[in-house]
């Protein structure tokens, strides 16, 4: 792992990093194998375990390699993010009952970064589903339980048909 690389860094020294460790098959409730949607040679998706109040079904484009935000990420990886994000995107808007897709890629806390590891958030939009409303106020979002996560994730992966294993 490549931690505190960066000149803008906010990690904690010793940082348990969930992206990480999800990847090396260590998990817990926020972390489920069958949260993970694809897994590509730099980059998987994941369904996200915090989803904003009207946005069920939030996903996660992670680096496989820890890069704490996009400055520290090298080009390749960042535009393997960016593939998997679009594949992603294509399919949730295919699968998912909504009528849009935003994506966000937060750096710094000022930016709401609360995962000291890349990723990159695909979430299905509906009208006045109020999200930037939620977002300002950092309030409307809740955890998730994993079998709420499951159904999305398989929707994602019966779109995508890409490996779901870190093997
Ligand atoms: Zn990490």
């Amino acid at each position: 792992m490549l931690v505190g690389m960066t000149t803008f860094s906010h990690e904690p020294p010793g940082y348990s990093c969930p992206f990480c460790v999800m990847q090396h098959g260590e998990i817990d409730d926020l972390n489920q194998p069958t949260d993970v949607v694809a897994v590509t040679e730099l980059a998987f998706a994941r369904i996200a375990p915090r989803w904003w109040q009207h946005n069920p079904g939030e996903a996660l484009v992670i680096t496989r390699g820890h890069y704490e935000n996009l400055y520290d990420t090298p080009p390749e990886v960042a535009h393997a993010v960016m593939d998997l994000t679009h594949r992603v995107a294509v399919a949730m808007r295919k699968a998912y009952p909504c009528e849009g897709i935003t994506l966000r890629q937060n750096n710094e806390p000022a930016s709401q970064q609360d995962v000291w590891h890349l990723h990159m958030h695909v979430i299905a939009r509906h009208p006045r589903d109020v999200l930037y409303v939620h977002a300002k106020n950092g309030r409307g979002g809740r955890w998730v339980t994993a079998e709420e996560r499951r159904p999305f994730a398989q929707l994602l992966a019966d779109e995508l048909h890409l490996p779901r294993s870190f093997d």
